[in-house]
């Protein structure tokens, strides 16, 4: 047995009418909005009246909100509050600012007239209202929203018939909800929002029409200040390698990196106007080769490049708002279209790569094949200490007598094996380096290394006073001269 209770139902002229306005009991004669059943009128002396529907009946009065929301909408001439539309348009200048203008219509109750239920507005389109507004003449539709919220099809269709339609949520009232409730709820109250507006595209065309003297104006003020920088360029165009500061290209890295910086020996001063660049031609400095120049205004993101197809290497100056002509800092350069350019650089890499690995295994070869005096003669050639007298083989230092041809020895080796320049040479590490022990027979004993240490301070500390090494603290020594390019030797 349902017990819905509803203040709601049809009376035999089939408007719908309030229990208070009926007679009591069966007699009411007044039938269910939803199942059409016949209701019973409760109109006690304590509970609040109701309808409800006879012993057995299931049903649950669902529509019956949505049903009396039409009916009242159809009947009150009342003002019906329509929600603000927002509605804005914006434009870029040529900076890459954007101006906006935005305006808000309705936002106020306004008279509705013509107000027709379920008509068709298009196949499988129907919603529940289409009225008038009557201010504007506009032709408005309402989709009343209680139990089943406009599925998203719907809507797309709604926008693709391009139909003005609110979507009323009238879910805030219920089946006893009094005559005041559903009008104050219907016409002002209840949530309500745009589903789509028909002019909301012409409105935006009208504020783009607003916007555009605004920013013609910018424009031109950037264009007469691009101008002077055009000029400006023009004057210093053959010596524009000097003042600008230019982007690197690298490849590689660490000491295997090759950096380049493509400069540009001078640019034409014949301009030509492009939207938003000037253009010309430029001249790089190595072997002359012909690249365009773009001069633009930097558009907050530095480097981005013109929407121009490229065909040539080119070099875009941007020029930071405002800045004045003489200072470098204010021009941002970005090359673009010089992918051949980096390949190149990275062909370079590989092969010097491959050089040093050859050199390396010829160097290898060939120090392999001398004697130990011979050795140390190439090590101290490479090392860039052959014209130091009392650093050659065999040569005596000012009163000092220790194993001095054994530490040379030691130390250069120590210092091509590593390869790595500048090389610490680290009094500790060297002395008790496992390598070195084993390359120059020497004990691993610790006392031995502690021995070797005591020594060997003591005499790097001696070429370091005679100017042959860098004291880098804590015991460690640098060459102070850079080594010999290990590829000499093997060429020699
Ligand atoms: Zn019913």
């Amino acid at each position: 047995m349902s017990s819905v209770k509803i203040s709601w139902g049809e009376s035999i002229h089939g408007k719908p009418i309030h229990v208070r306005d009926a007679a009591n009991g069966l007699a009411c004669n007044v039938i269910c909005m939803e199942c059409r059943g016949a209701l019973i009128a409760n109109q006690g002396d304590i509970k609040d009246w109701y309808f409800s529907h006879y012993p057995g009946s299931t049903c649950s009065g669902e529509s019956i909100i949505h049903v009396l929301t039409k009916y009242f909408l159809r009947t009150e001439a009342r003002p019906f509050f329509l929600p603000t539309l927002a509605i804005s348009a914006s434009q870029e200048d040529m900076a890459g600012h954007i101006h906006e203008r935005v305006v808000e219509l309705y936002g106020k109750a306004l008279i509705l007239e013509n107000i027709e239920l379920e008509v068709p507005a298009a196949i499988d389109l129907r919603p529940d209202c289409r009225t008038q507004i009557q201010e504007t003449g506009e032709v408005l539709w309402i989709e009343v929203f209680y139990a089943n919220r406009k599925n998203e099809g719907d809507i797309q269709k709604i926008r693709r018939h391009d139909i003005t339609c609110i979507e009323l949520d009238v879910s805030s009232l219920t089946l006893t909800s009094s005559h005041e409730e559903f009008i104050t709820a219907i016409f002002g109250t209840a949530k309500r929002h745009w589903l789509h507006h028909s002019n909301i595209s012409g409105v935006q065309e009208r504020l783009r029409q607003d916007l555009e003297p605004q920013v013609a104006l910018v424009n031109q003020r950037y264009i007469s200040e691009l101008d002077a920088h055009r000029e400006y360029l023009s004057a210093v165009s053959d010596s524009v390698a000097n003042f600008l500061e230019w982007p690197s290209l690298s490849a590689g890295s660490g000491a295997n990196q090759i950096i380049k910086v493509p400069r540009l020996k001078s640019i034409s001063v014949e301009w030509t106007q492009l939207i938003n660049y000037w253009k010309t031609d430029g001249f790089t400095l190595e072997k002359g080769i012909e690249c365009d120049v773009l001069l633009g205004i930097a558009k907050g993101k530095v480097g981005r490049p013109p929407s121009l197809n490229l065909y040539k290497p080119t070099l875009l100056i941007e020029v930071l708002q405002p800045h004045a002509l003489e200072d470098s800092s204010g021009y941002v350069l970005s090359w673009h279209n010089i992918d051949h350019w980096k390949q190149a650089l990275n062909g370079r890499i590989q092969q010097q790569l491959a050089y040093k690995i050859r050199d390396e295994v010829a160097w290898r070869r060939r120090f392999s094949a001398l004697n130990a005096l011979e050795q140390q003669a190439a090590a101290l050639q490479l090392a860039n200490l052959g014209d130091v007298p009392e650093m050659r083989v065999g040569a005596f230092s000012k009163g000092w007598n220790c194993y001095e041809v054994t530490w040379k020895c030691l130390i250069l080796y120590h210092h091509m094996i590593m390869e790595s320049y500048p090389a610490h040479l680290h009094v500790s590490a060297l002395a008790s380096d496992p390598l070195l022990q084993r390359v120059l027979r020497l004990s691993n004993a610790t006392e031995a290394s502690r021995a070797r240490e005591i020594e060997l301070y003591l005499w790097l500390k001696r070429l370091y006073e005679d100017g042959l090494l860098i004291d880098q603290g804590r015991q460690r020594f640098t060459l102070a001269r850079p080594p010999q390019d290990r590829a000499r030797f093997v060429r020699q």
